[in-house]
C-alpha cells in the first residue's frame, strides 16, 4: 500500500537518499528543506514524480513549523524521518568551547526532531501503526565514547536518544513506533569523501530495518543494519 512519507534534511546527503528510495516504491513524499528554490536535485526529481511534494522548513524556526500541518494539508503520515542534522564547527575542543555554538547544534539535533514529532502528532495518528525515525550517530553512544572530544555533537545526539526513548515510551499505546539510526559513516557532505558507505547502501539497509519495524523494537537504538547499539 502507498504510504506518505516526511523527510527532513531531504535536499542533500542521507535525507535526499530516503527521497530517492521512496520514490522509487511509488509511495508518497513530502521533502522538507530550508530554501527549496535551491534545492536543484528535489526540483529535478518533482519534474518526474508528481508524488512529491518540496516544503520549506528550517526545523529550529518556529513558525516554519507552525506552517507545516497546513503545508501537510494535515494528511496522515506514515513514516516520519528526523533527518536534519549539524555538526556544528569543527576542531573546537575542551577550553575553547562556546555556548552559542553549543546551543546550535542542540537545536537542530535534540530539540528539533522532537518538536516536529510533536508537530506531526495529529497526522501520525491518522495513520495505522506510523513511524518516527531519528537519525542519530553512534557518536551519541556512551559506550562507544573512547576518544573524548566532539561536545556540541556527540551531547546533541545522546540527547536526542534520551528523548525519543521517552518518546517511544509515550506513543506505544497508539502504536506509533520510534527509533534512532546511526546511518553508518556515509559519504556525504558530513560524513565526507573517506567514509566507508554510499548514501544507497545506508539508506537501503535502514528502509528495510523500518519497513520491518514493529514494537519490540521502537525506542531501540539500531545500526543501518538493525543491529542495536549499546546507549
Ligand atoms: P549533510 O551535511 O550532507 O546534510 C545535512 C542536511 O541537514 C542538509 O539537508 C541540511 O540542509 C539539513 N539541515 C541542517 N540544519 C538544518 C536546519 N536548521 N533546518 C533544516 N535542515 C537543516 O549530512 P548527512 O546527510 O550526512 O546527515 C544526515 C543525518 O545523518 C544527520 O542527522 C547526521 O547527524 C546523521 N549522521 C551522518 C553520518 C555520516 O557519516 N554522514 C554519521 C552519523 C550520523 P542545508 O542544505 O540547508 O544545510
Amino acid at each position: 500500500m502507498t504510504k506518505h512519507v516526511v523527510i527532513t534534511g531531504a535536499n542533500r546527503g542521507i535525507g535526499l537518499g530516503f527521497v530517492r528510495h521512496y520514490l522509487a516504491k511509488g509511495d508518497r513524499v513530502t521533502a522538507c528543506c530550508r530554501r527549496p528554490g535551491e534545492a536543484s536535485a528535489l526540483i529535478q526529481l518533482a519534474e518526474i514524480h508528481a508524488n512529491l511534494n518540496i516544503i520549506q522548513l528550517d526545523v529550529t524556526d518556529e513558525s516554519s513549523l507552525r506552517a507545516l500541518p497546513q503545508h501537510l494539508n494535515d494528511t496522515a503520515i506514515d513514516i516520519l524521518i528526523n533527518n536534519a542534522g549539524y555538526y556544528g564547527p569543527k576542531g573546537i575542543g575542551f577550553g575553547k568551547l562556546r555556548a552559542e555554538e553549543w546551543q546550535k547544534v542542540l537545536a537542530v539535533n535534540t530539540i528539533a526532531p522532537i518538536m516536529i514529532t510533536q508537530t506531526c502528532y495529529p497526522m501520525l495518528r491518522k495513520a495505522n501503526n506510523a513511524k518516527v525515525i531519528c537519525i542519530s550517530s553512534k557518536m551519541g553512544s556512551m559506550a562507544d565514547n573512547q576518544s573524548g572530544g566532539s561536545y556540541l555533537y556527540r551531547s546533541s545526539k545522546a540527547g536526542l536518544n534520551a528523548a525519543l526513548k521517552s518518546l517511544a515510551i509515550d506513543l506505544r499505546s497508539e502504536a506509533i513506533f520510534c527509533v534512532v539510526f546511526h546511518p553508518g559513516w556515509v559519504q556525504t557532505d558530513m560524513g565526507g569523501p573517506n567514509a566507508l558507505i554510499t548514501v544507497n547502501e545506508a539508506v537501503e539497509q535502514m528502509a528495510t530495518c523500518i519497513d520491518r519495524l514493529d514494537a519490540s523494537q521502537s525506542g531501540q537504538f539500531l545500526n543501518f543494519d538493525g543491529k542495536v547499539i549499546p546507549w
